[in-house]
């Protein structure tokens, strides 16, 4: 082996492919990969090495949020919509908060200052996640990235709006020009704008299919926010690769999404969250009525489809649809979503938030599991997750954080 080697070792090891667990596991990084992975007594660690002592902990792979909004906004303050310099600042540091609570890598679906951010992570300039960005989001007029309570010009600041087969391509080839690593568009209605319903589609066929196309051409991936069944319809049958949120979707249109090889990203939290803590209440809170009322509808639907789209087979990844700045609990309070309502183990939901997370960034070659010569994202967690998956949710469970081999976040582990 060549220079800068280093192992990890701790309690238990889950590599993310829902393969058993190992005890007493160790991994071996060389540069910025992972060389081996094994059990303590049939992995020989080289002498003279760093070792990152994790006793008592779980090593895993680094957590991926597949669907996340680095836009700086802050629940019940508009500033961010306007002051573009404090939404970057926050954006920031926000991506900061990410990696601390263990997110390796993420899937930025909608903000224009992420392809920006990402390039200052790569270059070293700041410290985040991996972004896969889609630049600003592409909405209809009368879509759900057109936020209706607002003037149209502070709309438009914040996301494209295309109307027609040409300004939908223009659309699409100004994301890619800004650097853009997938397109996401609206194809559906919304919780969060006032005057189209979940299950109204958005973009006509020629439309949609137009963005697929001019995406698809530069070898770019598609994400279609589409809640209501008519719209999940439209996106799949449009071409689009992954479907996000998937609410409503019924049987036929999961085996459709699972015979394809297409994605769910699901954000199975915060509809419980804002069903719960407002039920009961006749003041609905931060909610407006039409908010509150599609939460609701949300809520009810996930009670059955997520168990329905893993019984279709198809690969259904996690997605908060938060802006980043949240404890990040948001992460595996999902997981235990999955596990409640899809019937998911706990293993397999972590695999939905690792493998299946790098798979719908297009990155299932290269990071997501701890396999050998993938690139080195990986976690220490004080706890076992698969007896609660909830020991990953306070950032000071997180002992260790490496990003391509270099620790990133180092929270009292021991090193050797
Ligand atoms: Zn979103």
């Amino acid at each position: 082996m060549g220079e800068d080697v280093k192992a990890i070792i701790g309690s238990l090891l889950i590599n993310g492919t829902q393969k058993e667990a190992l005890r007493d596991g160790v991994v071996i990084i060389e540069g910025d990969r992972i060389r081996k992975v094994g059990q303590r007594d049939e992995v020989t660690i080289p002498h003279g090495i760093k070792i990152f002592d994790g006793t008592g902990m779980t090593i895993m792979p680094g957590l991926i949020d597949a669907h996340v909004h680095l836009t700086g906004w802050r629940r019940g303050d508009t500033t961010g919509r306007y002051d573009t310099a404090l939404g970057i600042a926050r954006a920031i540091s926000d991506a900061y908060n990410m990696l601390e609570h263990g997110v390796t890598a993420a899937r930025c679906c909608g903000s224009p200052y992420t392809p920006s951010i990402k390039r200052a992570i790569e270059e070293s300039t700041i410290e985040g996640p991996r972004f896969m960005a889609s630049g600003a989001f592409i909405s209809q007029t009368f879509g759900h990235g057109d936020i209706h309570h607002l003037p149209l010009e502070w709309v438009r600041d914040i996301r494209v709006i295309a109307d027609g087969v040409t300004e939908c391509r223009r659309a699409v080839r100004e994301q890619l020009r800004n650097g853009a690593d997938f397109i996401k568009v609206m194809a559906g209605g919304g919780t969060s704008s006032q005057l189209d319903e979940l299950e109204y589609p958005q973009f006509s066929p020629e439309e949609l299919k137009a963005i697929v196309y001019e995406a698809h051409c530069v070898g770019k991936m598609t994400a279609a926010h589409a809640h209501g069944l008519t719209p999940i319809r439209h996106a799949l049958a449009c071409g689009v690769d992954s479907i996000e949120h998937g609410t409503a979707i019924d049987e036929e249109a999961a085996l459709m999404a699972a015979e394809s090889g297409r994605f769910i990203v699901r954000n199975c939290y915060t509809p419980i969250k804002a069903y719960e803590e407002t039920k009961g209440f006749t003041e609905i809170g931060d909610y407006t009525e039409w908010a509150f009322r599609r939460h609701k509808i949300n809520y009810e639907h996930n009670k059955t489809t997520v168990r329905l789209c893993r019984e279709m087979g198809c690969k259904q990844a996690i997605g908060p649809d938060v802006t980043g700045c949240e404890p990040y609990d948001v992460i595996p309070k999902n997981m235990k979503a999955f596990m409640e309502l899809g019937g998911y183990s706990a293993m397999e939901a972590i695999s939905c938030c690792t493998k299946t997370g790098s798979e719908v960034m297009g990155l299932g070659d290269r990071i997501g599991t701890l396999e050998r010569n993938k690139i080195a994202d990986i976690m220490v967690v004080d706890g076992n997750p698969l007896e609660d998956v909830m020991v990953l949710a306070p950032k000071e469970n997180i002992r260790l954080v490496m990003k391509g081999g270099k620790p990133v976040i180092l929270r009292g582990i021991k090193i050797t």
